[in-house]
């Protein structure tokens, strides 16, 4: 799998953005390219001093930028929506070049991620409030919302482009101002974006970006200062709650979008060809590796067979290379520890039981790859389906009792989304409302959208972005009782 266009272009920032300016440290994190382990960049690695710095600079940008017309904070998002899609061939190639993830894919996050600040350009003119009577009849009730002040973004290596707009977008629209700190594995995505959004007329200041590495000691620093006023997390559930518990200690309004483990039921009843595509989907995006991803299918046993066939025979035609590469449909996974940990995964199940139908093995070529694969004969209480897996395995449950599965799926300690596939809506109704989960596909394999409250229950965390509740998430509310 060698990558022969790995350069990056010239004007890609490889720096911290701090107060407008870009700024080199002395200390580099190297970004690497997965399809090969070669070395993508090296990226200034900022200090936990450099990181307070970006809150001092966030902090002094916050109180011109909540001042700023809401119609003017909306232009800027707005045409950072139009630079985003009319440079999205080449985001796309940057996403593929840190994260490994096949083009088209990553043609479909800069399209997503973009959305992101459509949306809230959308939603930035439309902070609502409230004025009413007191029910006593004595004074009056009015609301309005307030920027939560300077918020801390915390972004994971899956969707560099997503994840971070889905935080920006919203933060900038409320009045906040930022520091972003994406995944040191894949910055590149970030630090363009933040280059993007200069030229859309962000004021210095609103937007900071800082690749701290490591990232522990930095995150904390900035978590104990008394400036940051919002933590915005996107990544795994055990670091979600350690930075929930630093948070604690400042009171820090949190928002937190955690792992998952999404069950995806197919019953008797099925559309066979709808699920099979929605499984796909469910699995496939971004090569396995989503929070969304399908990690336990539980089947239904009269169509279990034809199911895991159909799975199969989709599953091994898929084109295991370089993600930049046209004939390609599943990119490498991120890094080397991510490769061993799904082949893991998968060593663990067979040791329980389960059949391999395809795949089953790590790419042998120095690439990060993982075949695409497909389990059968997986038991309720096999490992794998108790394991974020973020890859390309699909573990494949047998199911007879259609009364019981509600409770299998919810046995976990995620809850971000399920998917249901039956023709019968009323049991799909009724499944959805059981579900310990945050979102739930019916009959569809996807539920990503701008405009939806996207999160998860139990540990996949707490609040919501998208929609306009992401918007409240970046807002306090203001209650004055008056007399006049
Ligand atoms: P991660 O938790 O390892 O990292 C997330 C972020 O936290 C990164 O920026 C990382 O540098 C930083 N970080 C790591 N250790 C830290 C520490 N000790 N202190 C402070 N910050 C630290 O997650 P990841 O491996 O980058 O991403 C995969 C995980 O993210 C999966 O569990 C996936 O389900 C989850 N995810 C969730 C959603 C969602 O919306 N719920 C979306 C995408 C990914």
């Amino acid at each position: 799998m060698k990558n022969e266009s790995s350069k990056l272009s010239s004007s890609q920032p490889l720096d911290s953005l701090i107060a407008g300016r870009w700024i080199a440290h002395k200390s580099k994190v190297a970004v690497t390219n997965p399809v090969d382990g070669s070395t993508l960049a090296q990226v200034s690695s900022a200090t936990p001093d450099d990181c307070l710095s970006a809150v001092d600079a966030a902090q002094n940008a916050f109180i011109s930028w909540k001042a700023t017309a809401p119609r003017v904070r909306a232009e800027i998002l707005r045409k950072s929506f139009e630079i985003m899609i009319a440079e999205q061939e080449s985001l796309a190639r940057l996403i593929t070049l840190e994260n490994g993830k096949v083009l088209s894919d990553a043609r479909a996050e800069v399209a997503y991620a973009a959305e992101f600040f459509r949306w809230f350009s959308e939603e930035a003119v439309r902070i609502d409030g409230d004025y009413r009577r007191a029910p006593g009849g004595a004074n009056w009730l009015m609301v309005s919302r307030q920027p939560v002040g300077v918020a801390l973004l915390a972004t994971p290596w899956n969707f560099p482009a997503a994840m971070a707009t889905r935080k920006i977008g919203p933060a900038l629209a409320a009045g906040c101002t930022v520091v972003l700190k994406p995944a040191s594995e894949t910055p590149l995505t970030a630090l363009a974006i933040a280059e993007i959004m200069q030229r859309a007329g962000v004021p210095d200041g609103v937007i900071n970006v800082v690749v701290p590495s490591p990232s522990g000691p930095a995150v904390s620093a900035m978590l104990k200062s008394d400036k940051v006023r919002k933590l915005s997390f996107t990544g795994s559930t055990p670091i979600g709650s350690l930075l929930l518990a630093q948070a604690a200690e400042k009171v820090i309004n949190c928002t937190m979008e955690l792992g998952g483990n999404a069950p995806f039921i197919v019953f008797e009843d099925a559309d066979l060809a709808a699920a099979i595509d929605g499984a796909m989907l469910a699995k496939m995006r971004n090569g396995g590796a989503a929070c969304t991803a399908a990690n336990r299918f539980f089947v239904h046993e009269k169509i279990y067979d034809a199911f895991a066939e159909l799975l199969t025979a989709r599953m091994s035609a898929l084109v295991l290379g370089d993600g930049l590469d046209a004939k390609t449909t599943v990119g490498p996974l991120v890094s080397k520890s991510q490769q061993q940990q799904v082949a893991k995964l998968v060593d663990e199940a067979k040791s329980f039981g389960a059949k391999v139908m395809c795949g089953g093995n790590a790419s042998t070529d120095g690439s990060f790859g993982y075949f695409p694969t497909v389990l059968t004969d997986v038991s309720f209480d096999a490992p794998i389906l108790r394991t974020e897996i973020f890859g390309p395995v699909a573990p494949l449950v047998r199911f007879s009792d259609s009364d019981d599965i509600l409770a299998h799926a919810n046995n976990v300690e995620h809850g971000l989304v399920a998917y249901v596939f039956t023709r019968d809506l009323g049991r799909g109704m009724r499944v959805s409302e059981g579900l310990e989960s945050g979102m739930v596909g019916l009959n569809r394999g996807l539920v990503s959208d701008p405009a939806a409250p996207f999160g998860g229950v139990k540990q996949s965390g707490l609040g919501r972005e998208g929609a306009h509740d992401g918007l409240l998430a970046f807002l306090e509310t203001k209650y004055v009782a008056g007399n006049w």
